[in-house]
């Protein structure tokens, strides 16, 4: 996260991915660069009484396609070079699942864990007084993202109502369900990912029991890991920011649970069911079918890349692979479902929510579940045939399939407000 020019890492990819279609230069560059990144400084009250402020930024990088749509984070690495890279990264994801919606991002640089439940609310309040001019129902949705939840969405929700005077759901998605939240929006990220898995299953060759290591054990750690555990597959190895563990016969997934519904990391299970202490710069090397990336972005690198033994990684995270590693992967026969694809579930039934809010009609969780794994297996199937089609990986496939996307709705925008608009 603290790596400089990021975005600039993010751009290789929209180059790579432009050298495989016959679009205007112009489109190129328009996409290389945010519409507008608005920075602040929050300033809230502590407990204690005294005063702290916090950097915070919202970037919209482009609304070609529809509102800008994009996750806050709050992390205390957080910069503007992530933030637009980030949103970068939301405008391409929200083209390859065709949602309509550009890319946006926000973040606030802070470790939310050295706040109490009352400065964490002041501050999520401070967020949207600061950005309510720059977000709105069909303007520019946040919602949850690194170190953020349902609560913290509720809170910034309710703060937006206060200003508007008048309830607008539609603003913020990943809301609890008493305020207009949607079901199934807890574990979209690793839902969609676990539907696209199993859709590619076949064509990927992979076995009935794989197993699997996950770094990372947030929210999309977390589910992929009851997901695919459920079907009977082998959580081998996982992570989180303190620790890690391993077991050759699999993990039970109700002791690591059960260790993070209590605030401990995923290392305190270790000598409970055969779970031994791992050294979690050893995760990315374990000996499995599937690697499933869910922590932070640059995880994997040109340092690491080449310790990867699975057949699959699948990036619950976003930007968890950088450029280089992306060509040691490949050259190791290595396929890499994309961040842009793999983890667009969330993103994917943030847009449920958005249109059941607007249409104040509400579904069932069968539903939503329904609707995303058909999209999932739609957009998935169709940058694997892209992949193959084009023998590129599906990483610039799907880069392909969104640039597509785009490039044809800034060209039916006209060309005359071009770099304004
Ligand atoms: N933060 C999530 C992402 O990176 C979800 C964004 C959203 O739901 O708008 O995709």
């Amino acid at each position: 996260m603290t790596v400089d020019g990021l975005l600039d890492h993010a751009l290789v990819r929209l180059d790579e991915a432009a050298s495989h279609l016959n679009i205007d230069q112009d489109v190129i560059e328009k996409l290389k660069f945010p519409r507008e990144t608005t920075k602040v400084r929050l300033m809230i009250r502590m407990d204690d009484g005294s005063r702290k402020s916090f950097l915070a930024w919202r970037c919209r990088y482009d609304d070609t396609r529809g509102p800008t749509k994009g996750g806050i984070r709050f992390h205390p690495d957080s910069t503007a070079d992530e933030v637009e890279t980030l949103a970068f990264w939301m405008t391409f994801k929200c083209a390859v699942m065709n949602l309509p919606y550009g890319g946006g991002k926000g973040a606030v640089q802070v470790d939310p864990r050295k706040l109490s439940k009352a400065e964490l609310e002041r501050l999520s309040r401070a967020y949207i007084q600061a950005f309510a001019r720059i977000i709105g129902p069909d303007r520019d949705i946040p919602a949850p993202d690194l170190y953020t939840n349902s609560m913290i969405m509720g809170w910034m929700a309710d703060e937006y109502a206060q200003i508007k005077g008048q309830a607008e759901p539609a603003v913020i998605t990943g809301k609890p369900i008493a305020l207009g939240g949607s079901l199934g929006r807890g574990d979209a990220t690793a839902r969609g990912g676990y539907y696209l898995v199993r859709h590619l299953a076949e064509d990927l060759g992979l076995g009935q029991t794989m197993r699997i290591a996950v770094q990372g054990f947030g929210n999309a750690g977390q589910n992929i890991a009851s997901l695919l555990g459920a079907d009977g597959h082998k959580i081998v190895a996982v992570s989180d920011s303190e620790g890690a563990v391993g077991s050759k016969a699999g993990l039970h997934i109700d002791l690591l649970l059960e260790a993070k519904a209590k605030g401990q990391s995923v290392a305190s299970t270790a000598g409970q069911g055969g779970h031994e202490l791992l050294d979690p710069k050893d995760l990315v090397g374990v000996d499995c079918d599937l690697l499933v990336p869910a922590a932070l972005e640059n995880m994997i690198d040109c340092q690491n890349a080449s310790s990867v033994k699975a057949k699959l990684v699948l990036e619950l995270a976003n930007g968890p692979v950088t450029p280089e590693a992306d060509a040691i992967l490949a050259r190791n026969g290595i396929v890499v479902l994309p961040d842009i694809l793999a983890n667009a579930g969330g993103v994917t039934v943030s847009y449920f929510e958005w249109v059941q809010n607007k249409q104040g009609y509400y579904w069932d969780v069968e539903e939503i579940h329904e609707r995303l794994k058909t999209i999932m297996e739609r957009e998935g199937r169709a940058v694997w045939n892209i992949s193959r089609e084009r023998e590129i990986t599906m990483r610039t496939a799907a880069y392909v399939h969104a640039l597509g996307r785009l490039a044809e709705a800034i060209e039916a925008h006209g060309t005359q407000n071009f770099f304004t608009s």
